[in-house]
């Protein structure tokens, strides 16, 4: 049997069941992944040695479609996180109502240690050794931490030689001149953006020049830095897993992306004043936006959070323990499935692009896109307003009345409960 979630995510499973209308089919199918493959993944080093690293790839659930999420390059991946992560792809590709599964990968690696034809060897040769279970019906990757374009273009090309033909839609993320789609490297940061001006009033009021801590400072977290920064918020803080970067007048973001890209960290940065990494989560803000791991605010820390809400940018980032302290001490918290919906909704569109032969422009994605998240987030509120639950159980039991719908309709099913 497959592993399952971690604890904290089933626990949020099980308190969104409980204000869901959902079968027990429902309820029981999404207990654990319907199917989880783990390889061994060699790579000759430069000097000529072999490595063998643990590579996984689970299909959470593919009722409602392919199974569809990115891959993981990080110590830390192991078989139970690329299974949470899946989960939360199942019910983030369901509250965006998109015609896909949830799935994940990844690859318990250090990349910062691979040198570029290290890593593209190992993108390949992971490729090679989960191709029996890709394609673009059955299970369709995209970047994830440590993953970028490029990675994706590498990966697109060896299935791709492996099948012997293109399969322009079996892989998303992908470099442009490769299939790729105008704007899928900013989707996730765009996607929150969206999200959060759709909620500004409510969760903020009438405030002029919002404050925001973002921990992260990678593909979402940097992106969405230059997309705030440029409609009116004051970026105050900035971290990655190197430093942080602090200026109460607002930081100059487009200055530390060239530093970051110049020198790969934000030490010695051209701004700002250094800061303890873990003060960016505590800082005196409007906004905190974790864009980095799971678990970043945590029941240790979770008391310290000055923020008047969180805009969940990475998956997991606030555990579920921290959840009911922030929920006594009123910070609001705009859950992952949501906010960061806007990568996979993009993803959805390079998808239908690869399968049909066509090349959208980047006005046709940015305006599907932001229908998209505010249709959706609409559907959150309406839900959290009429059954009275916060906007995480809200968009839990959005994504599982309808996965419940695409379950049943597979065969017969009894209600588990009646919401
Ligand atoms: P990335 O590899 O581009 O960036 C990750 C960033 O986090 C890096 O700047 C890294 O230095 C930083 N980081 C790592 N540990 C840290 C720590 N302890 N403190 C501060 N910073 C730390 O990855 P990404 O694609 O930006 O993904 C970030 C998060 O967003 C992940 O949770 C990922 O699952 C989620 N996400 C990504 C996408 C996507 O399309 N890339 C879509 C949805 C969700």
């Amino acid at each position: 049997m497959p592993v399952a979630v971690a604890a904290d995510a089933a626990r949020r499973f099980e308190e969104a069941c409980e204000h869901a209308r959902i079968s027990r089919d429902t309820h029981e199918l999404l207990m654990r992944p319907k199917s989880s493959l783990e390889v061994a993944i060699p790579l000759r080093r430069d000097d000529g040695s072999l490595e063998v690293y643990a590579g996984y790839r689970v299909r959470f659930d593919d009722t409602r479609g392919p199974a569809k999420g990115g891959i993981r390059f990080h110590p830390d991946v192991d078989p139970q996180e690329v299974t949470t992560l899946a989960f939360w792809m199942t019910c983030k590709t369901a509250v965006m109502d998109l015609p896909f599964g949830g799935g994940k990968g990844g690859v318990a690696v250090d990349p910062k240690q691979l040198s570029a034809a290290e890593l593209e060897r190992l993108s390949r040769a992971y490729v090679a050794a989960v191709a029996d279970v890709l394609g673009a019906d059955v299970d369709v990757p995209a970047p994830d931490v440590a993953t970028d374009e490029m990675v994706m273009g590498w990966m697109a090309h060896e299935l791709a030689r492996i099948r012997r033909g293109h399969q322009p839609a079996a892989v998303t993320g992908k470099p442009l001149a490769l299939g790729g789609i105008p704007g899928r490297s900013s989707a996730t940061s765009e996607g929150a953006f969206h999200v959060l001006e759709e909620l500004r009033a409510s969760l903020l009021g009438d405030l002029d020049e919002p404050s925001v801590a973002i921990q992260g400072f990678g593909n979402a977290g940097a992106q969405l830095a230059s997309r705030l920064a440029g409609a009116g918020y004051r970026v105050v803080a900035v971290s990655d897993s190197s430093a942080a970067v602090h200026d109460d007048d607002g930081l100059d973001v487009e200055a530390l992306r060239a530093h970051k890209d110049r020198t790969g960290s934000l030490q010695d940065p051209p701004s700002g004043e250094q800061l303890d990494a873990g003060r960016v989560l505590t800082l005196d803000v409007d906004v905190l936006a974790p864009a980095a791991l799971e678990g970043a605010v945590h029941e240790g820390n979770a008391a310290d959070v000055r923020a008047r809400m969180i805009l969940e940018v990475a998956n997991g980032p606030v555990t579920a323990a921290a959840d009911t302290i922030l929920d006594e001490a009123g910070v609001q918290l705009v859950p992952d499935i949501l906010a960061n919906a806007g990568g996979v909704t993009v993803s959805w569109f390079e998808w239908i692009q690869g399968r049909q032969g066509e090349q959208w422009s980047a006005e046709d994605v940015a305006e599907r896109l932001e229908a998209r998240m505010l249709r959706e987030t609409g559907a959150v509120v309406r839900i959290g307003q009429e059954r009275n639950l916060p906007l995480r159980t809200a968009a839990y039991v959005h994504a599982l009345e309808r996965l419940t719908e695409a379950i049943d309709a597979t065969g017969t099913a009894e209600l588990f409960s009646g919401g």
